[in-house]
């Protein structure tokens, strides 16, 4: 059955949850080990007045997290607002990425990256197409990350061969499971690549696969992954892993060491056997 990435992602999940089950090790370890105690979170920060984002920001940066991620994609001289505003409270160490979610026409990006050309961001899937992407990519100096576009290994290939990204954005479900993801990981380290590690959205089990995918990857490439679990007010499973500090370990458990809460799941939509 070709296609279907999303559905499949549950599926695979729940193989390699079975393999470290049955191989008693952790999927991380099955995906190539355990990289350094912890690894490092962004917070998403919703598109909101330029104050109200920087205050956001400035409670998630209290709370551990350095690394910020604004949604922007709107008016141009408002998202310019919005990322002047971030960066003026950020150390130099920080690193704050402004994503657009595809929001721009080319006109309006190239109207966003003139105005903040001075400041320290990276710029995220500033339109809808990869042609789009790329036409503003080349004449950007900003560091470029690519995401809505990339859901498979040939368009991870085509865009690394066009130079089309400096970092870039591998949700799992979108390449249609770990196996998948995991793939596309392995090639980005070996094409020197950094990688946002993370899903389309998710609660404590998505947490859980990013959390190992993300763990087994090589901290050099690790730009930055998201503790989903933050952002959801209802827990599917126990023994997720939690952020600390802006931070996250994978459990040490077998499998993606977690037991689903099937009172909170309700009944099963599908039985493999
Ligand atoms: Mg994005």
């Amino acid at each position: 059955m070709k296609g279907h990435p999303y559905v499949k992602t549950g599926i695979d999940m729940a193989c390699w949850d079975i393999l470290g089950h049955v191989a008693g090790q952790p999927v991380c370890t099955l995906l190539g080990g355990r990289y350094g105690e912890d690894f490092v979170l962004y917070r998403a920060i919703s598109q909101g007045a330029p104050e109200e984002m920087a205050e956001n920001v400035a409670g998630y940066r209290e709370q551990g997290y350095r690394r910020f991620q604004l949604k922007v994609g709107a008016d141009p001289q408002q998202d310019i607002e919005r990322i002047r505003q971030v960066a003026d409270l950020l150390a130099p160490s920080d690193k704050l990425i402004a994503d657009a979610n595809t929001g721009w026409l080319m006109h309006e990006a190239a109207r966003v990256l003139r105005g903040v050309a001075d400041v320290d961001v990276y710029i995220e899937q500033p339109c809808l197409s990869y042609e789009e992407c790329l036409a503003i990519r080349r004449r950007a100096s900003h560091p470029f990350v690519l995401d809505e576009n990339v859901d498979g290994i040939d368009m991870l290939l085509r865009g690394h061969a066009d130079g089309a990204m400096d970092v870039v954005n591998i949700k799992i479900s979108k390449f249609g499971g770990l196996t998948k993801a995991s793939l596309a990981r392995d090639l980005c380290v070996e094409m020197g690549l950094a990688m946002t590690i993370e899903d389309s959205w998710g609660g404590d089990i998505t947490t859980a696969a990013i959390a190992h995918l993300a763990h087994s990857t090589p901290t050099e490439f690790l730009f930055t992954a998201t503790d989903f679990n933050s952002y959801v007010t209802v827990s599917t499973a126990n023994g997720a892993p939690q952020r600390v500090h802006g931070r996250m370990a994978t459990s040490q458990a077998p499998g993606l060491g977690i037991s689903p809460k099937w009172d909170v799941l309700g009944a099963a939509v599908v039985d493999v056997s």
